[in-house]
């Protein structure tokens, strides 16, 4: 199966599971736009790696998610988005009557309003080429909820929402709309967690991660960037042509306890 000749945005793609989906996307065939809100010269060579490794066109454009014009002028400046993946997001974990507001708003911009403005630019220019995927990433707290993770909760249900509402919009048309609802990934976010974790609770590696940090996850396992990114590559593919307008979970289990 090959995406080549399509091209692929990636928000929040220069770590992490958005890093993982471009690599994934771009192993398919697909030219990649890799994104964050920094221009270091370690961000352009993850985009040189890519292009290099898989002899596909890979470029890295900065833009805040945080802020709706760069959202669209992202796109806009990407020329061309036949798969548009909206995976940018940040996490602050506090209960209702603590959280700052301002850790609110930010949320809610980069994990759920980002992805309305960029598809909102992206869905006309799917249109002229006749193809389109919008794949947004949620999460299994799009699907369910923690306590102390308000913002984070909202937005990922708010993304499911969205989703819901880009594939009707497109219904009738050769794009779809779907959203992956990861569980615990194995991103070098979580990796640093595991020496805390295994300090503060006396643990060796193992059980820190199958003891407390995997309790939700039945399967007992971290996903794996690349799970996530072979998921979006069958999204794009034409065997998921009807799917659409729906969620995806590579959660282990977690949203059927
Ligand atoms: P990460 O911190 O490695 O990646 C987040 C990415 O978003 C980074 O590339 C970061 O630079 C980017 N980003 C943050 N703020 C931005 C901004 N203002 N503008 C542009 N880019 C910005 O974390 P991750 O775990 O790879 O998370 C990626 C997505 O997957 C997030 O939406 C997250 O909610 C979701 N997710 C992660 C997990 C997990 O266990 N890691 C589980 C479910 C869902």
């Amino acid at each position: 199966m090959t995406l080549s000749g399509k091209t692929a945005i990636i928000t929040g793609s220069n770590s992490g599971i958005g890093l993982g989906v471009a690599w994934e996307l771009a192993r398919a065939g697909a030219d990649v736009v890799l994104n964050s809100f920094t221009d270091r010269d370690e961000d352009h060579a993850l985009a040189e790696e890519i292009a290099a490794e898989t002899g596909t066109k890979a470029r890295y454009i900065k833009a805040d998610m945080s802020k709706g014009a760069e959202c669209r002028a992202l796109v806009e400046q990407a020329g061309a988005c036949d798969i548009l993946v909206n995976n940018a997001g940040i996490q602050h974990v506090a209960g209702i009557d603590e959280f700052p507001a301002e850790k609110w708003d930010a949320i809610i911009a980069i994990n759920m309003s980002s992805a309305f403005h960029t598809t909102a630019v992206a869905l006309p220019m799917m249109r002229a080429a006749g193809w389109g995927r919008v794949i947004n990433i949620a999460s299994a707290h799009g699907l369910t909820a923690s306590p102390f993770k308000s913002a984070y909760v909202a937005a990922k249900h708010g993304i499911v929402g969205l989703t819901k509402v880009t594939a009707l919009e497109t219904a009738e048309e050769p794009i779809t709309a779907n959203a992956i609802c990861p569980g615990y990934v194995l991103t070098p976010l979580v990796e640093a967690q595991i020496p805390d974790t295994m300090k503060k609770y006396g643990m060796d590696r193992e059980t820190a991660i199958k003891e407390v940090m995997l309790t939700r996850q039945p399967s007992k396992e971290f996903a794996t960037t690349e799970q996530i990114g072979g998921t979006a590559v069958f999204l794009a593919s034409d065997a998921a042509a009807q799917i659409t307008g729906t969620t995806i979970s590579v959660d282990g289990g977690w949203t059927a306890l």
